[in-house]
């Protein structure tokens, strides 16, 4: 089979990979993407599709492990849970993350994921408004719920630390709350509405991006898993797949928790583990929420979505499976029940689990290969690879063409475990 030439050539074609080709293609560079089963699928259609600038704080920091020891206490409830195995790359990695869970990881963080974050959010009504959209996209904020003192009081200290970083936080307390959000239940005591952040369906805005990308002019390989590459020199000659081999300008390796794997033969550093959350779509319920929800001590998401709702939660640190856990699906929707009211029976449309890739210090990986000189890496977004999607396709299209970038790359860069 004849080796097929591409311009540049994407490796995954979901949320990084199709942001990635969108502004590629923008910039007058050919793409062709190279997708192991179809895009706009991967491991963001059924999240939560929250757009949130203000997730500033990595999940590196203190007090997330006491959190986590605390909530695996009662496996119920628990919106963290973690595999156990002597994998010694399992255990480098919680151990690099245990010693990033400090003051100083938060204070290197925050500016990059700030600036991704403000960059992303405009890009985002940029593409809604420019590629005329229709994903049920709205600028109506994130709001937090809590019912007990304890986490209200903590996430007040919280807004007032986003604030100082130019983050919109409003305090609300029991009475606004319940007169802004109906859908609560009365013993919802505050909240804190991120009025800077949207939320939209991320299924419906994917496939948009997917066909836009395709009109745009982009190749796309679908069922063709990367199984391997040819290097010398310092550069990636052939990219070998299932469908026979590519040789290319430029290599853009966005492949989600996959991405050590399918970097095996690169000889890079790329510490991405899985972590695995799970969602429940249904029909929309007669007290629909009005925004998109976050249930504070519980860490689950609600996201209404026209005459959908969506419920998602669970952070496992785990394998490549994308098992759906009727347990825990179960726990998320008895959580949600505490905390806004649903209908007695729900009309389920779809159960969903995916996976985060999650890196030890809470930051995305962005940048060159520091050994080869025509790959970039763009993975690592963990809980916000929806949120950070179109900065991130913005700052590797500027990479790619050797462009300044819109901000310092350099916390988030390639060589830095
Ligand atoms: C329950 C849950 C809720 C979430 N909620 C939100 C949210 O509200 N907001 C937010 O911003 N983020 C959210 N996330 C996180 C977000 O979904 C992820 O960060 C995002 O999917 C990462 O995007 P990605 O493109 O890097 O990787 P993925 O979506 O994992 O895509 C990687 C792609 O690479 C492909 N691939 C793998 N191997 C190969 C290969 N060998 N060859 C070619 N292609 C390959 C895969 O098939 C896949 O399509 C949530 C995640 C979960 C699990």
């Amino acid at each position: 089979m004849a080796t097929r030439k591409a311009d540049v050539l994407i490796i995954g074609g979901s949320s990084i990979g199709l942001n990635c080709a969108y502004y590629l293609l923008k910039s007058g560079r050919q793409v062709t993407i190279i997708e192991a089963n179809e895009i706009a699928r991967g491991n963001a259609s059924g999240n939560a599709g929250h757009i949130v600038p203000s997730h500033i704080i990595p999940l590196a920091a203190p007090g997330t492990i006491g959190n986590a020891l605390r909530w695996m206490l009662n496996p119920k409830t628990s919106p963290f849970g973690m595999k156990v195995s002597l994998d010694p790359k399992y255990l480098w990695w919680l151990i690099r993350f245990a010693l990033a869970c400090s003051e100083a990881n938060v204070q290197r963080a925050i500016p990059p994921l700030n600036s991704l974050g403000q960059l992303s959010a405009r890009n985002f009504s940029q593409i809604i408004v420019e590629e005329n959209f229709y994903c049920h996209y709205q600028e109506k904020g994130l709001l937090f719920l809590y019912k007990t003192v304890k986490a209200f009081e903590g996430a007040k200290r919280e807004a007032e630390l986003m604030r100082r970083h130019g983050i919109p936080a409003e305090i609300l307390d029991k009475a606004a709350l319940h007169e802004r959000e109906p859908a609560a239940q009365d013993d919802v005591l505050g909240g804190v509405h991120f009025t800077g952040d949207a939320h939209l369906n991320p299924a419906l805005f994917l496939k948009l991006l997917g066909e836009r990308v395709r009109l745009m002019g982009a190749e796309v390989f679908e069922h063709t898993p990367v199984t391997g590459f040819d290097v010398t020199g310092g550069k990636i000659r052939t990219i070998k797949t299932s469908a026979g081999d590519f040789e290319a300008n430029e290599i853009v390796l966005a492949a989600g928790a996959w991405t050590p794997l399918v970097a095996r033969d690169l000889k890079l550093n790329i510490p991405v583990q899985p972590a695995r959350g799970y969602s429940l779509t249904m029909s929309a319920t007669q007290a629909m929420p009005r925004h998109a929800l976050l249930l504070g001590e519980r860490s689950v998401a609600i996201s209404p979505m026209g005459d959908l709702l969506r419920l998602t939660g669970r952070l496992e640190l785990s394998d490549i499976d994308r098992t759906v856990s009727a347990k825990q699906l179960a726990g998320i929707e008895r959580a949600t029940r505490e905390y806004v009211h649903l209908d007695e029976k729900l009309n389920i449309h779809e159960t969903w689990a995916g996976l985060r890739p999650t890196t030890p210090d809470g930051m995305p990986i962005i940048g060159r290969s520091p050994r080869h000189n025509n790959l970039v890496i763009a993975t690592g977004h963990a809980m916000l690879g929806l949120s950070l999607g179109p900065g991130t396709g913005q700052v590797v299209a500027e990479l790619v063409n050797g462009q300044e970038t819109a901000f310092d790359l350099s916390p988030l860069r390639v060589g830095r475990f």
